[in-house]
């Protein structure tokens, strides 16, 4: 039996359901088989009027199987074309047939889901926000090679499809609607199938109903072909926008491009191959198993609760104290209000807390102003923070977050203060950045409910949690943090206690690493240029302004004083600079005036002029591949580190981490999945190279090592 359902109603119209045996449908062996076997029946079929394609499981169709694309090697090249061949060829087929194909779309159709659809003359979808349309596989750094891009190209144009393609953006119904990607949304499930069946005898005997526009004769694509006047600007500047976007660093945007060019200017059949040919190409490239392999299966990992101890049940939490309205705690008491959590914001005054709120109130009414939410929405939302400078208002709290000044004794003092306010097993959370989670806990009364939950800034987007475990924080805490974090709609990644963490500490290296250089005499100018060479959005030292050069003081000052300074290397360059900068010039970074760069008012930056005669050394010769090597490997090799010492409990973590928090170049996958697509002995002995030449900081990791010996791959 196969596991697309197969059922012919008195109307002649066929309803196929796809039903495969895994948790969701996609495109593997088992998809080519059932799909080859029902266009083949379809085309035998007698007195068929219309097919009505359909899916019994919630996710419409799920898309490419990317075991199977990760499994895709060089030298498997014509073993993957030829299985792209096939069954593109079957879905051509199905498009081809003499009646109506409608698609009844119940759940997100993304990347094959809707490039299936696509091949359907009539799309309905149900209206519902569960159900996502669009391609999304550039993403992945692979291109919609299932026809999606030339569908897309000859449906709404090469202009319009960009976007699509490109950016893999991804729209609800209403909106796909309004694009011309599907033709009707119906309001529930129940209604998509009969409403398919209607169209399809409503449109009895107009044989137009069954040719999809791209093989109508005469056919013109909207707003042309590649060789219309109106697309040649588009085209002559297309590239090069694209470049400056993807510093060349992204085979997959500019294949795409590529390709969707070659749809609009070619026969549909010989697109469709070079479509083919693209993918191909992409598949086998170390970008596509890097974003494979951390986008798609890190991300399920760590979402999944890779990390998180399995003994506890799942909690839920309903009240969270926050402790410190500034700029982070106003932030996390929007994105919990946001997930329908109650929130006692507390600050040292009234007037302190109620600004913090005023924060959530400004966010909320720009999403009212975008039409993305109700007054009244918002209002709801709102009436859940409660801004108070009153202790008792804690009590009863699930959780209770601190976002004080970054400072021990203080930090000290307000657990002391309320942690008795916090409900039976309620959990303590310090936002600490630099603190050791093990030293803050020293005061409390139940350090194993204590547990580091830090955030990013800006809170309201970014997307990760670093959760920190200190020596005695217990798994149920931990558990509890976990859920929280999954509750307010972000990722945690879970690390156990050191110095900076993980997130901190691995970036401090690239900032380290830009002040080498600038010390042995590298221009400022290069060295930034340098850092965005390999992917990362801003350069070292323009970074280092932003973090700002006083707090960095502060922090070796606070570590001196804790007898923790240099824990991970030598600091001394770092520190010089700092103390050249700040100390003597008054340079503590952007919010203290300036720092590396003058910043004016009209928001432009430039090199600060005395930057160049302290440091900068025209006869300094260091090659732009070393720089940018050098700039790369530190925080790959604070990462690997990270994980040989189990302050990373796994590489998901780590590779997520590394992109969602820091910044790491997507191209990477994340700082330890590098290694395996550059290859673990090449690293090890490229590290020696950068060792015998710049330093000892540059020596390769135990654990690089016995990755290279043994062959693994970091997983
Ligand atoms: P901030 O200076 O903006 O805010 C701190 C707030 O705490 C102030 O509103 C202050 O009035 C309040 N406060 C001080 N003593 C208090 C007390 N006894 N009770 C209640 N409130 C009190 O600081 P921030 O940038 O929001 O940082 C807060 C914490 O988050 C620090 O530990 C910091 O290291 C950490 N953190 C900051 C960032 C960042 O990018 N700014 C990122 C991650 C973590």
């Amino acid at each position: 039996m196969s596991v697309f359902k197969y059922e012919k109603d008195a109307d002649g119209i066929v309803t196929v359901t796809m039903d495969q045996t895994g948790p969701v449908n996609a495109m593997n062996g088992e998809y080519r088989e059932a799909m080859s076997a029902t266009v083949e029946k379809l085309e035998q079929e007698q007195g068929l009027t219309g097919v009505v394609l359909a899916s019994a499981k919630k996710v419409f169709f799920a898309g490419g199987d990317l075991n199977e694309l990760l499994a895709a090697d060089k030298g498997d090249e014509a073993e993957f074309m030829a299985m792209l061949r096939s069954t593109k060829g079957v879905l051509r087929r199905l498009e081809k047939l003499p009646v109506p194909v409608v698609a009844a779309i119940n759940g997100a159709a993304l990347g094959g889901g809707f490039e299936i659809c696509l091949c359907c003359n009539y799309r309905i979808a149900w209206d519902d926000k569960s159900v996502q349309l669009g391609l999304p596989e550039v993403s992945l750094g692979l291109l919609p090679g299932g026809g999606g891009i030339v569908r897309m190209v000859n449906l709404l144009g090469l202009e319009k499809a960009l976007p699509y393609l490109l950016e893999g953006k991804k729209v609800a119904p209403v909106k796909a609607l309004s694009e011309g990607m599907i033709q009707e949304i119906v309001g529930s499930t129940e209604e998509l199938v009969p409403r398919a069946k209607a169209w399809i005898l409503e449109n009895k005997g107009n044989d137009q109903a069954a040719v999809q526009p791209w093989d109508t004769k005469g056919y013109k694509i909207p707003g042309g072909n590649a060789g219309s006047p109106k697309l040649a600007q588009l085209l002559m500047m297309a590239p090069a926008l694209l470049k400056q976007k993807t510093r060349g660093l992204l085979p997959a945007p500019e294949k795409i491009l590529d390709c969707a060019v070659e749809a609009a200017r070619l026969d549909l059949d010989t697109a469709l191959e070079i479509e083919s040919r693209g993918l191909t190409y992409l598949a086998v490239t170390p970008q596509a198993k890097n974003m494979i392999s951390t986008f798609f299966f890190g991300m399920n990992k760590v979402n999944g609760g890779a990390s998180r101890p399995k003994n506890v049940d799942k909690t839920l939490t309903k009240k969270v104290g926050v402790l410190g309205a500034g700029m982070m705690g106003q932030g996390i008491a929007y994105v919990s209000a946001m997930a329908g959590i109650e929130v006692i914001l507390k600050d040292i005054s009234q007037e302190a807390a109620d600004k913090g709120k005023a924060y959530s109130e400004a966010l909320l009414e720009k999403r009212v102003a975008r039409g993305r939410m109700s007054a009244e929405q918002k209002q709801e939302i709102l009436s859940l923070i409660k801004p108070t400078a009153d202790d008792a208002d804690l009590q009863g709290c699930d959780l209770i977050i601190e976002a004080v000044f970054e400072n021990i004794d203080l930090k000290h003092k307000i657990t002391q203060a309320t942690e008795g306010r916090l409900a039976d097993n309620g959990v303590w959370g310090s936002n600490t950045s630099t603190l050791p989670i093990t030293q803050l806990a020293e005061v409390a009364e139940k350090p194993e409910n204590f547990i580091g939950i830090h955030f990013f800034s800006p809170v309201d987007k970014m997307p990760l949690v670093e959760i920190i475990c200190g020596e005695k924080t217990s798994d149920e805490t931990l558990a509890r943090a976990f859920d929280y974090t999954r509750q307010i709609r972000k990722t945690p990644i879970v690390v156990n206690d050191s110095l900076g963490f993980f997130t901190s500490r691995t970036f401090g290296t690239y900032l380290d690493e830009g002040v080498q250089l600038l010390s042995e005499g590298a221009h400022p100018v290069q060295i930034d240029a340098m850092g965005k060479a390999i992917g990362m959005p801003v350069g070292p030292l323009a970074v280092y302004d932003e973090v700002s050069l006083e707090l960095s003081r502060k922090a070796q000052d606070t570590w001196k004083e804790m007898g923790v300074l240099d824990k991970w290397g030598d600091g001394s360059v770092a520190r010089s600079v700092i103390s050249t900068l700040v100390g003597e010039h008054g340079r503590g970074g952007r919010h203290h005036g300036g720092g590396f760069y003058e910043y004016a008012e009209d928001g432009s930056k430039t090199i600060w002029p005395p930057l160049l005669d302290i440091y900068y050394k025209p006869e300094t010769r260091v090659s732009e591949q070393d720089m940018k090597d050098r700039l790369l490997f530190r925080p790959v090799i604070e990462a690997l580190k990270c994980l040989e010492t189990h302050v990373l409990r796994t590489v998901a973590d780590g590779n997520i981490g590394s992109i969602m928090g820091i910044g790491a170049p997507v191209w990477t996958g994340g700082y330890i999945q590098f290694v395996n697509t550059y290859g673990a002995q090449r690293f090890v002995d490229r590290c020696g190279e950068l060792a015998a030449a710049y330093g000892e900081r540059f020596e390769a990791p135990q654990i690089a090592l016995d990755h290279a010996r043994s062959g693994e791959l970091f997983a």
